[in-house]
């Protein structure tokens, strides 16, 4: 009998590098099986967004009929704007035997952990706040306004992360990717 993928959810605030680290795990996609979701958003493009690769831009009325059509694995509005993860893809994969990633943030990543409790559930967690904050401002991608928007947010996602099963923190990169890509191996059934 063909064995079905495991689901790892790779979660914490913005800013953290939950980005950074999947890509340096999706290097090793072939050896480790996997497969990132791609994400619906609301929010506008930036100039890095690719249609489709980066993410699934959604007006709100047809990110909310998705909603009501049950189309989500988990959804959250973040800063006023929706996420979520369609459930097709995620499940013909693991069906088919891969491994599946998903970089959300914190109340998703709960969702998740309640509602599909065999995946795995990885917080990562930055060194300490202003630490994120620098990490917020060094990317250029928000206003002010904005960080200290996500600023607030983080504080309340930090306070989550006794509910994962599993917490690394993002100090140095390198040892953050291969505790990530550690915990993947031990938690894999598809390797
Ligand atoms: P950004 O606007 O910076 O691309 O993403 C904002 C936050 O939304 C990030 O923490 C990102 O991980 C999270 N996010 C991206 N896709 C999803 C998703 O499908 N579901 C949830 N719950 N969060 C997501």
């Amino acid at each position: 009998m063909s064995k079905k993928g495991t689901l790892f959810v790779i979660s914490g605030p913005s800013g953290v590098g939950k980005g950074t680290i999947c890509q340096e795990i999706l290097k090793e996609k072939d050896a480790l099986s996997l497969s990132l979701s791609v994400s619906a958003t609301t929010r506008k493009p930036r100039s890095i967004d690719q249609e489709g690769v980066t993410y699934y831009f959604k007006t709100l009325e047809e990110f909310e009929s998705m909603i009501a059509d049950g189309a989500f694995l988990e959804y959250a509005r973040y800063n006023e704007n929706y996420y979520g993860t369609p459930l097709k893809p995620v499940q013909e994969k693991l069906e088919s035997g891969h491994n599946v990633v998903l970089e959300i943030e914190v109340q998703g990543a709960l969702q998740v952990k309640k509602n599909f409790p065999e995946g795995v559930c990885i917080f990562i967690a930055p060194p300490d706040i202003e630490t994120l904050r620098t990490r917020l401002r060094g990317r250029e991608t928000e206003t002010e306004q904005e960080i200290a928007k996500r600023i607030a947010v983080a504080e309340w996602e930090m306070q989550q992360q006794e509910k994962y099963d599993y917490i690394v923190i993002n100090d140095v990169l390198e040892d953050a990717v291969q505790s990530v890509k550690d915990i993947i191996q031990a938690r894999s059934v598809v390797l």
